[in-house]
């Protein structure tokens, strides 16, 4: 997952579960399980805290998503390569690597999966929060009110770094991964090796306006489903995003603006995609 499906999740999640009471929370009797909520030394540490809870709120920071509960605590989830959530009801099998179930008060369910396990959960106290170092360590958010060009066009110049590595660099800016950085470097007509201190004013203008125009395009068709990344949302349902994807996944194609084939080259052990024409 990268920003826009995390935005989904937390949106659905606001819709769905929030004001709902949690009856139960269960962590199944797996090691991976125990993977999931590996910041917690016990299965009751964590259950006891969410039991009897109502759910007031969900925020993201970055690619956390924070579910507040009525007693203060705050419910902490990052999902990983491969961590999702899942409505289900008593009626509904559980899935093969389910590793947390919640149950609410209300009926009905909410589900943790993940196959891979470097997605986590966990809860902790307000005063707790601060303390954890991935949290201190969130870089800008490209949705939050803060993010200006300005600031955007500041923190480019600090550093002198090529452009692909850098917007996929969780400290620099939160939430851009593999596919997304590679729309908004098609976006905005550069390669994926220039070199950040380099951009005139009018290219980090465009950069900026690409990342804002891909991430809520990318929202408003509910993120990206590809056949190799089973992203699903809270229900089950793929999104409609990856239809609009102008270079990634699309070696050889002719590019959607000027019919050149798109090439791919290998940046940090993955695929990035291009247009040779468009992008300078
Ligand atoms: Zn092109």
């Amino acid at each position: 997952m990268e920003l826009p499906e995390v935005e989904v999740m937390r949106r659905d999640l606001e819709r769905d579960v929030v004001g709902k009471k949690i009856k139960d929370a269960e962590v199944k009797g797996t090691k991976n399980a125990m993977r999931a909520i590996r910041r917690h030394k016990t299965r009751k540490e964590f259950t006891s805290r969410l039991s009897g809870r109502k759910i007031a709120k969900v925020e993201r920071r970055g690619k956390y998503l924070m579910m507040t509960l009525d007693s203060g605590d705050v419910l902490v989830v990052h999902f990983g390569m491969s961590g999702q959530f899942q409505r289900g009801t008593g009626r509904v099998v559980v899935a093969p690597h389910t590793h947390v179930v919640i149950t609410f008060q209300q009926g009905g369910d909410l589900r943790f999966l993940d196959p891979r396990t470097f997605g986590e959960l966990f809860v902790a106290a307000p005063d707790e929060l601060g303390k954890i170092k991935e949290l201190q360590h969130l870089a800008i958010d490209p949705l939050d009110q803060v993010f200006t060009w300005p600031t955007f066009q500041y923190l480019l110049a600090e550093r002198a770094a090529k452009m692909k590595q850098l917007l996929m660099d969780q400290k620099f800016i939160s939430g851009l991964g593999n596919i997304y950085s590679d729309e908004v470097l098609f976006g905005a007509g550069l390669r994926f090796d220039r070199v950040s201190d380099t951009l005139t004013s009018q290219e980090v203008r465009r950069l900026y306006r690409a990342i804002q125009e891909i991430l809520q395009d990318a929202i408003k068709l509910r993120g990206t489903t590809l056949e190799d990344d089973a992203y699903v949302d809270l229900f089950g349902k793929p999104g409609e995003y990856q239809h609009e994807l102008k270079v990634y996944g699309r070696a050889g194609l002719p590019c959607r603006r000027c019919r050149t084939p798109i090439q791919t080259v290998r940046i940090s052990q993955r695929t990035s995609f291009f247009c040779p024409q468009c992008q300078s």
